[in-house]
């Protein structure tokens, strides 16, 4: 690789190796080493640190496998090796990985032999919890090298979250990959996330093994609410990373990201030279969730008047015309460059590679040089794209690349690549500011039920029913009175937080009688189950609106969550809520409501009125900063049902339960 600095052998057998002197053991090396590749046995790991400590090495990768990952004495072993290189300060890559590579510094403690640095390095650094995803990636430098690559296994002293904030400062690395398998330091990984954004370095995380942690998620009593993914995925979210389902999504991210400018918005337009090539791509993108916004009457009529009648509307653009495109393709181009909420130009053609047997030679390179120069005139970022993922003209994108034209691949990951980086660049969602005050939550408590979570709710702008707590009968009549008929009568009880499922809940009692029969059936209910009470709630009864729930739960990694769905459904179930981490960003609640299916029920339709939607996003809101104010004392919060009722009516929370941390 064209390393400057001196390489020692240590070995006990040899005397030199490659002509160079071999020394015995590690404490016999003429100064302290940079780093050290410890390419010995497990067995031989923690002897030869010792060795290193005492020459004053500060920084090694440890190859073998076999430590935490299997358990046992392995993970006594790996402890014994975080703690030896803690106390002496020393880096540690791995154990289990294959080292780092750092192409742009021209070293390498990388597990592969280097055969050519042609294309390597480049602007992208690489982070990953699995070596062979690393030599994955490196097998295809067509279209980006890399800063660095770090096989950082096993993290036994420094963590993916470290080496993520390294490559933030790092002036070689324009974009940074991360693939996880799971995060170990969950403060320091979003800070480091917060830290990339900042700087305007996208963070492309690609995470596996994901169900397998789906138990430790979101709770609430309809059961587990979230799947693992999902609160991860959140978080990614909230600390503006771009998540990626697979490689080949991945892959098209960072091509996305070669180019010189970057799209700032979602619209893209795309330029083809075929009408079923068109048409195709839209099946795609629109099955995907890719927006392709027709073009303006303007830009539509221009481009007719220039290249000739256009099929569709104008995106994708066909403008293959008479064939002519030395002369159609830059008009084309030029017009869709003017068209107004175009954020990004995409140029598709046939897909082509360097030996192809058909076809007009050097046809890609006039592609590409019209392209070029489009790109030239404008501000806008251009990109070429192939049709299938990965089919490449080697030619064709040395050309495009030299310019600063981005090379993408595939419609669905290509266009899905300029989406996330599109939005990546349009969002800066910051923390929501509020100065919104209310009542403490009473210390050294463990379940806090209705009654009162709803005062304590009430007094941070959450709007409740209204209710009255009574011990006889006689004090739930004149309740009933105040209040007015219908009414409802529940059990308050710390001890009793589900009240439906023991027949404690009568609604729609409409008269004193009622009242009066509700409630010694339910007390005779309450001595049968045995359990302490506080009292009886009566309470109005909210006959209209849509019922809906929010809660809040704690992520044994990334904290306070809040979850948003529809009521009377299996949450579980369906799957159907919106999460997100606390603090709420801002335009989060609104856009909560928005990724709901269910919460289609909310809007106008067959003549029923809207739902009161700001209503409800103040109630979130008012929720949310409850929750984040109570973060360390707060389990889990549970608003279910809350009632909205049409345009302009408001909402009311019906029902809530607290649940606060053992304060051990
Ligand atoms: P649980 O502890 O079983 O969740 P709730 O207080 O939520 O008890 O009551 C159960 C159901 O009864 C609610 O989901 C809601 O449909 C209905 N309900 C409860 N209180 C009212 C009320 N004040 N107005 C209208 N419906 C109510
Ligand atoms: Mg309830």
């Amino acid at each position: 690789m064209g390393f400057q600095g001196p390489v020692w052998p240590v070995n006990p057998k040899y005397t030199d190796v490659l002509s160079a002197p071999c020394y015995p053991t590690l404490a016999d090396l003429p100064q302290a080493p940079d780093v050290t590749a410890l390419c010995v046995g497990r067995a031989q790991v923690l002897p030869s640190l010792h060795l290193l400590a005492k020459r004053g090495g500060r920084a090694a990768v440890i190859y073998d496998s076999g430590f935490a990952e299997v358990g046992g004495e392995g993970k006594r072993m790996q402890d014994e090796i975080t703690g030896l290189c803690r106390e002496a300060s020393i880096s540690i890559c791995g154990p289990n990985c294959m080292g780092v590579l750092n192409p742009q510094g021209r070293s390498t403690t990388f597990k592969q032999t280097v055969r050519s640095m042609t294309g390597l390095a480049g602007n992208v650094g690489l982070v990953s919890q699995s070596g062979s995803i690393c030599g994955t990636m490196l097998a295809d430098l067509r279209r980006f090298g890399f800063s660095t690559v770090i096989s950082c296994g096993n993290e036994a002293v420094v963590s993916a979250a470290a080496y993520i904030e390294h490559l933030v400062a790092d002036p070689h690395t324009k974009v940074i990959v991360a693939f996880l398998e799971s995060v170990r330091q969950p403060e320091q990984f979003v800070a480091a996330l917060d830290r990339a954004a900042d700087c305007g370095k996208p963070v492309v995380v690609l995470k596996v093994g994901r169900s397998e942690r789906t138990r430790n998620a979101i709770t609430s009593h309809t059961g587990g609410l979230a799947g693992e993914s999902r609160v991860f995925s959140e978080v990614l979210r909230a600390h503006r990373a771009i998540e990626v389902g697979d490689l080949d999504e991945l892959t098209e991210v960072v091509a996305a990201c070669q180019s010189a400018r970057w799209p700032k918005g979602a619209g893209i337009n795309v330029l083809t030279t075929s009408g079923g090539q068109a048409e195709l791509i839209l099946d795609v993108a629109t099955s995907c969730g890719i927006e392709l916004t027709p073009v303006t009457p303007e830009t539509r009529d221009r481009v007719e008047c220039d290249v000739g009648q256009i099929t569709g509307d104008g995106n994708p653009l066909d403008a293959w015309g008479n064939g002519d495109a030395r002369t159609n393709m830059p008009r084309a181009l030029a017009a869709l460059d003017a068209n107004p909420g175009t954020d990004v130009v995409v140029f598709c053609s046939s897909d082509s590679t360097d030996n192809q047997p058909l076809g007009r030679a050097g046809r890609e390179l006039e592609y590409a040089d019209i392209l070029v120069n489009a790109a030239k005139g404008s501000d806008k970022p251009h990109y070429m794209m192939t049709m299938r993922p990965g089919v490449l003209h080697n030619g064709q994108i040395e050309a495009l690349r030299t310019a600063g034209v981005g090379v993408i691949s595939g419609s669905r990951q290509g266009l899905g690549a300029l989406l996330k980086l599109g939005r990546w660049q349009a969002q800066r969602p910051q923390p929501r500011r509020t100065g919104r005050h209310g009542a403490q939550l009473p210390a050294g408590r463990r379940i806090i039920s209705e009654f009162e979570a709803k005062t304590l709710l009430a007094s941070w702008g959450v709007p409740v029913t209204r209710e009255h707590l009574v011990q006889t009968a006689a004090e739930a009549l004149a309740a009933a009175r105040d209040l007015h008929f219908p009414v409802v009568l529940k059990v308050v009880s710390d001890a009793i937080p589900h009240k439906s499922e023991h027949g404690l809940v009568r609604v729609g009692l409409s008269e004193d009688d009622q009242l009066r029969a509700a409630l010694a059936d339910m007390q005779d209910k309450v001595v049968s189950l045995g359990c302490p009470i506080d009292g009886w709630l009566v309470q109005e009864m909210i006959g209209d609106g849509i019922e809906v729930f929010a809660g809040v739960s704690q992520d044994p990694q990334f904290g306070p969550m809040l979850a948003f769905g529809m009521g009377g459904v299996a949450i579980d179930l369906l799957q159907d809520f919106a999460l997100r981490q606390l603090p709420l960003r801002d335009g989060d609640a609104a856009a909560m409501i928005g990724e709901v299916r269910g919460a289609a029920l909310l809007g106008a339709y067959r003549g029923k009125p809207a739902a009161d939607i700001p209503a409800l996003v103040e109630c979130l809101l008012a929720l949310a900063d409850f929750a984040t104010v109570h973060a360390d004392q707060i389990a889990e919060i549970d608003l279910n049902p809350i009632k909205v009722r049409s345009e302009g009516r408001g909402c009311v929370l019906v029902d809530a339960l607290i649940v606060c941390r053992d304060p051990a």
